[in-house]
């Protein structure tokens, strides 16, 4: 039976005898607006409310949060009112129950229909970031019963989750939440797949594990005789939908993956995550190439960690990560993390979107509303696909899509800078203006005045925005063009 406990425990920290009550308030009325109606499989409604609030608050989601996912689907069957609501539980909560009411149920009548709910979604977002956080707890409950639909929407479903809600997620700096999703979906988007990942883990996990164990074993006693303050240290196994796309990657042969699984180290502050680092490479020697220190430079979506692969002896490697607590919280639940230090609530979060400056720019995405296609591509290329960023020489840091140049690049500061790039800096060394980024690049653009787009530059150039301009330039040009022909004529 569901109670009341069951979310309250876990609520780190636990809760206020207010919060407590409103909780309550919340379930009871949740519970008996959904008396007797029942869930495709069979269970009351009411379980899924219940289970939405406790994905919500094992997030680490404020009250208000919590409280909106049990109260999520009150507005749709219109058992209250919102002038009950907001009366009973306050504006905040009127808002989210609100918006994710807005959003609509999981109906998918068309492409367009479909590229409209998204675009909803993105503008609820960016209004509140608690809106998509809800979103995303309801869609993995969802994604549990996806067993008692209908084939092809079983599939539709699953597909649309990793492609749209984990790529989402991943965006926000929310990877556990990705990697739930993903595998929830997995199964049913790819279930030939899915099984033979599973049998190429099956094999292969005995021995991680005693490897894995053994390394640990040495390591934690030397950073005992180090006294360093460790407070955690365990090891994880990649998340199957991940392992499968590393396995694409690499002839589906797991032995070419360093990381299926990873020793994680989480420390007190930086600078011991530094000295571990140091102290891992005394005992095993680095593959080159493969220290990453995304503590100083941090991924794009705000990941940070130091990861460093080593060869532990009769032809092992393992991959080990340091990082800080802090770091290690929000590594798994990115946004959310934030609303696990209750006293800085939604303010804090507001403040964060700025870090977020690609949610705006998701809002305002062109739309043709004629053209669904090309939106849906626009979004997988700008927003989802793999991220590198590079550095103007001030040290500014751009986040563009794989295989920019230095035009995507220069489109991302200024229109005026992209009109006029003639070339480019790469690290100090003049290149080519059609030249591909790399991860990390320094990139100085050089302008002149008589340089302007092309056809040329519209077929290299990444990001939409880039496109819009020089698209935008050519046109405008080209009617100059013709009517200065027509005057000499
Ligand atoms: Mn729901």
């Amino acid at each position: 039976m569901p109670s009341v406990k069951e979310i309250t425990d876990l609520i780190v920290g636990g809760v206020s005898q207010q919060e407590q009550e409103l909780i309550e308030k919340a379930y009871k009325l949740a519970e008996k607006a959904h008396e007797g109606q029942t869930r495709i499989n069979g269970e009351p409604h009411f379980i899924h409310p219940f289970e939405t609030a406790k994905i919500l608050a094992s997030l680490g989601m404020d009250i208000e949060t919590i409280v909106s996912g049990l109260l999520h689907d009150i507005l749709e069957d219109k058992k209250m009112t919102e002038a009950e609501l907001k009366n009973e539980f306050g504006g905040e909560v009127l808002f989210l129950v609100k918006s994710v009411t807005g959003l609509g149920k999981l109906k998918y009548l068309g492409h367009e229909r479909y590229v409209e709910s998204l675009r909803k979604l993105f503008i609820a977002m960016a209004s509140d970031l608690r809106v998509v956080v809800i979103k995303f707890a309801d869609r993995l409950h969802y994604l549990r019963i996806l067993q008692y639909l209908r084939e092809d929407k079983r599939r539709r479903i699953a597909v649309e989750s990793i492609e749209v809600y984990a790529a989402l997620a991943n965006r926000l700096g929310m990877g556990k939440l990705k990697g739930d999703i993903e595998d929830a979906a997995f199964p049913f988007a790819f279930p030939k797949e899915h099984t033979s990942v599973e049998e190429i883990i099956e094999v292969k996990k005995e021995s991680y594990q005693k490897h894995l164990a053994e390394i640990k074993k040495r390591l934690e006693k030397e950073l005992n005789e180090n006294k360093i303050n460790v407070s955690e240290i365990n090891y994880r196994i990649k998340h199957k939908f991940s392992l499968w796309k590393k396995l694409l990657q690499h002839d589906m042969d797991i032995d070419k993956i360093y990381d299926v699984v990873a020793l994680r180290i989480v420390v007190e502050s930086i600078e011991e995550c530094y000295r571990v680092l140091g102290i891992i490479h005394s005992i095993w020697n680095p593959l080159p190439g493969r220290i990453k220190d995304y503590i100083s430079l941090p991924k794009p979506n705000g990941y940070q960690s130091i990861h460093t692969t080593v060869f532990t002896g009769g032809g092992g490697t393992a991959e080990i990560q340091i990082r800080t607590e802090k770091m290690h919280a929000e590594a798994a639940y990115g946004i959310a993390a934030h609303f696990a230090y209750k006293e800085q609530g939604s303010k804090k979060i507001n403040k964060d979107k700025s870090k977020f400056k690609w949610i705006e720019e998701l809002k305002s995405l062109n739309y043709a509303p004629n053209k669904p296609k090309v939106f849906l591509e626009h979004l997988k290329m700008d927003f989802f696909s793999n991220h590198i960023f590079v550095f103007t020489p001030e040290g500014d840091v751009v986040d563009l899509p794989e295989n920019s140049s230095p035009i995507d690049f220069a489109y991302s500061i200024h229109s005026d800078i992209g009109n006029h790039i003639s070339g480019a800096k790469i690290n100090g060394k003049m290149s080519h203006i059609f030249s591909k980024l790399k991860n990390r690049d320094i990139v100085e653009i050089i302008k002149n005045k008589d340089a302007h787009p092309s056809n040329k530059w519209l077929e290299s150039a990444r990001t939409t925005i880039a496109r819009k301009h020089i698209r935008s330039y050519l046109e405008k040009h080209s009617l100059l063009n013709r009517l200065r022909s027509f005057g000499r004529t």
